[in-house]
This record gives structure tokens, sequence and C-alpha cells, in this order.
């Protein structure tokens, strides 16, 4: 069985935007290689946004050498972005966006959420690219909730909807650069499952609603992560009421990151060359 290596517990919220009022539970900042390939977690409300038509979000921003992952629970996102591709994604929809060489994009809540507010949770996860990734072409990945695949566990212990990677042969829709597995759990009140992830990888498991033991720990509440063990493949989960986790694993990729705002890249000089391409109009425009 993996170990319980830490605990994260519910940080301070803060504003993205005027639109995003987020939980980072970790960061590449100072966790790169303990969470890798995983590089950021924002948990965005979940908050009651009122009707009154206000444009909210983020406005034109760039990114570059990694991957932006946004589920949404409840509420909905509008994005546009410099490869010209764009749209809404509401409850149940993940976008996967590939940076990769470079994106200018924008992440609005839908005009229609504006218009009729509501409530909005979602996350957005950040996850590295291999070097010999790092530069491929910008692109998006929309993936509705009807293809994310809806596995029962056995004794009505809950539900494993894999958007990356495979659970009891039932494969996620998400195209990957890398090995990983991103799923979303729900766990029934009592419900108890156990799994395995592959020896060596990093898995994380983050407590969206409800309250869970994550290999025999105490109950995690909301907002909370277990980071396990690389080594070891068992991992035990326990809802404690019903609840909603966000399992995150992956094979670690083994390289130097090094990341300014938004730009995670190798080196200092490749980060320095993104500032240089963004001024020179290399990321396009939306
Ligand atoms: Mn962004």
């Amino acid at each position: 069985m993996k170990t319980l290596v830490t605990t994260i517990n519910p940080p301070s919220p803060h504003w993205v935007g005027n639109g995003f009022p987020v939980r980072t539970l970790f960061s590449y900042h100072d966790q790169a290689q303990a969470l890798s390939p995983f590089l950021l977690l924002d948990y965005a409300g979940p908050m009651t946004f009122p009707g009154d038509g206000l444009k909210r979000g983020v406005g034109e921003h760039p990114h570059r050498g990694f991957e932006t992952v946004t589920i949404v629970y409840e509420g909905e996102v509008e994005h546009k972005d410099s490869t010209g591709k764009g749209g809404v994604i509401g409850q149940g929809d993940v976008q996967w966006m590939t940076a990769g060489a470079g994106i200018l994009h924008e992440e609005f809540h839908s005009k229609a959420f504006s218009q009729n507010g509501g409530d909005l949770q979602m996350v957005q996860l950040w996850v590295n690219l291999p070097k010999q990734h790092k530069m491929t072409p910008p692109d998006y990945q929309k993936i509705t909730k009807d293809e994310i695949p809806h596995v029962p566990l056995a004794d009505n212990a809950g539900v494993v909807r894999p958007i990356a990677g495979a659970f009891l042969g039932h494969q996620g829709p998400a195209s990957t650069f890398s090995p990983m597995q991103v799923w979303n759990i729900t766990l029934n009140a009592d419900g108890q499952t156990q799994f395995d992830v592959p020896e060596g990888w990093t898995t994380a498991v983050v407590i969206l609603e409800g309250a869970v033991s994550v290999n025999d720990s105490a109950p995690l509440s909301v907002g909370s992560m277990a980071l396990l063990s690389h080594e070891g493949s068992t991992v035990k989960l326990h809802g404690q009421q019903d609840s909603l986790v966000l399992l995150l694993s992956g094979e670690p990729i083994d390289e130097p990151v090094v990341g300014h705002g938004p730009f995670v890249m190798n080196t200092k000089q490749e980060i320095a060359q993104a500032f240089t391409d963004l001024k020179q109009g290399q990321f396009g425009r939306i």
C-alpha cells in the first residue's frame, strides 16, 4: 500500500481575475518534484454568483510549456484562444488545453451564467509537458460530460469517471503527453474502494466535497489533499459522507522545472525567450 507522505490543509482563497475564487492546493513554485508531472492545482469555489450580467473572469494572457486542464463541476466557463478555438464548457465538461509553444487565451464566466447567476465550482490543473514536447503546437481538447466513462464501484460505494487514464479497462478520453490518470470519484456515505496505481507514480487525492479517509488517514475535509508515496501501489478511499474527490496519478517527469508566471520551461534562458517571443507577437492573437 502507498503510505501517506503529507496532507495539505485547505489554504486561504484568493481571486484569479474577478471570476475565480481559488484555493491553490499545490504549486510548482515549491513542490515541482514532489507532484511531477502535475504543476499546480486551483480549486475554484464553490461560490454562488449573482445574475447581474457582469462579465467576470480573466482577460487575455499567455501560457507556454505545459497544459491547463479545466474541470467544471458547477457553472459555465467560456474560453477563447489564439488558435481560433474556444467555446463554453458546463457542468461535467472538461477543457484540456495544450499551451505548448505558446497560446494566448481568456477565461470568463459564460454569458448565460453571468445573466442567470448560480453556483461555480471548478478545478484548474496544470500538467507539465516533457522537454521534448514543450514546443508542440498549441491545441485544445473539448471533452464533454457524456464522453467520460461512468464506472460504478462494487457495493454501491460510488462511481469513477476517468478523464485521463483507464479505470477497470474504461479509458478516459483525454490524450496526454506522458502517462497519467485524472479521475473524478464520487463516494457514497460509508462507500469504500481500493485500487492500484503503478508503482513509482506520483499520487494525490484532492477532497472536493464531503470527507474522505485516504489510506486509513483521519478523514480529510473539503479543500484538503493527500499526497501518497511513490513506493507501493494500493490506494484506499473511504467516504465518511457523500463525497467527491479528484485522483491525480502520473509518471514523474525527471527534468528541471523553471517557471515564471504563465510560463513553465526547463531553463531560465527558455523563460527569457518566452518573454521575447511574446513581445514579438509569436503567440498570435485572440
Ligand atoms: Mn490561463
